[in-house]
């Protein structure tokens, strides 16, 4: 799922290539897509991009006399510059934007339909599809700690959870935690004050480094490949992999939707983490730490 830095290069690419300009036409590819009954898009027509945004994952495209568009990528979905005019792909395409100088096309990769454009009129109708997370790059180490302590939860979930932080997924959460040398599944009432500090300066220090990366890669064009996982990562989709900082194999844990990747001689004194699914099924064949897996 595209996070933070993903999300921002999509926003500031769009910006610099479509502002103040009018849309001639929102094109629907697929009826699925549409999860609101009004403004119908026709009542977009003619009006000037604002600038887009972003309320946690969702993307905000904001036009004259506050028509907004807001589109939740999900898993797979993706936007695309185009040529004006440039037709919808059957089947993965879902939406396009058309300007007279191009066309932004949202498609969805796979087989699952989940990214979902919402229309909505009204500054007050974007208040709904904010979860509340904070925004990490803008907040303080204080807002930021009581943010994480408001409930206890492990830091994986903390990180993920939009209600807790805004834009973060698995892959940053992933790179965040193995920057600050944090287990995934500490507690995040267990935190001691200079662990909180580490994980704060880790998670600002990711996020910025990671759209300066982006930024840099997408230049004056538009960032095409836009993917959870790089071979820049320290750990997330790297499971098995050497570790960049200490060279022992990343290891992974899946669990629901989820799954945690991370350096156990870097974040977990060198214990592997159970699952307890897969624990119970492995039972006593399962290696406690990384010295009885190597063995
Ligand atoms: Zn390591």
């Amino acid at each position: 799922m595209p996070e933070l830095p993903d999300l921002t290069v999509y926003l500031e690419r769009f910006e610099a290539i479509a502002r103040d300009a009018p849309l001639l036409r929102l094109r629907i590819g697929n009826p699925f897509v549409l999860r609101s009954v009004t403004p119908p898009p026709s009542a977009f027509e003619g009006r000037r991009l604002l600038g887009a945004t972003r309320i946690g994952k969702r993307l905000v495209f904001e036009f004259e006399g506050e028509y907004f568009a807001l589109i939740h990528l999900m898993v797979l979905g993706r936007l695309h510059w185009k040529k004006p005019g440039a037709a919808i792909p059957k089947g993965k395409g879902l939406a396009a934007f058309d300007f007279e100088h191009g066309t932004l096309l949202l498609v969805e990769h796979g087989s699952k339909r989940r990214a979902a454009l919402h229309l909505l009129s009204g500054r007050d109708s974007l208040k709904a599809y904010d979860r509340g997370g904070l925004e990490v790059l803008d907040a303080s180490l204080d807002a930021f700690g009581a943010a994480l302590a408001r409930e206890n939860h492990t830091l994986k979930r903390a990180l993920t959870d939009p209600g807790v932080l805004s834009a973060i997924g698995n892959a940053y959460s992933d790179e965040i935690l193995h920057r600050a040398r944090l287990s995934p599944f500490k507690q995040t009432r267990a935190l001691s004050q200079a662990e909180l500090q580490g994980l704060y300066d880790a998670a600002r220090a990711v996020l910025g480094e990671w759209t300066e990366r982006l930024r840099r890669e997408a230049g004056a064009g538009w960032p095409e490949k836009v993917t959870a996982f790089r071979p820049e990562m320290a750990v997330h989709g790297r499971y098995k992999q050497a570790c960049p900082v200490c060279g022992a194999p990343v290891q992974r844990i899946v669990y629901a939707d989820n799954e945690a990747n991370y350096c156990a001689r870097c974040q977990t004194e060198g214990r592997l983490l159970a699952d307890r699914a897969l624990s119970r099924l492995l039972k006593s064949n399962w290696p406690k730490t990384l010295d009885e897996l190597e063995r």
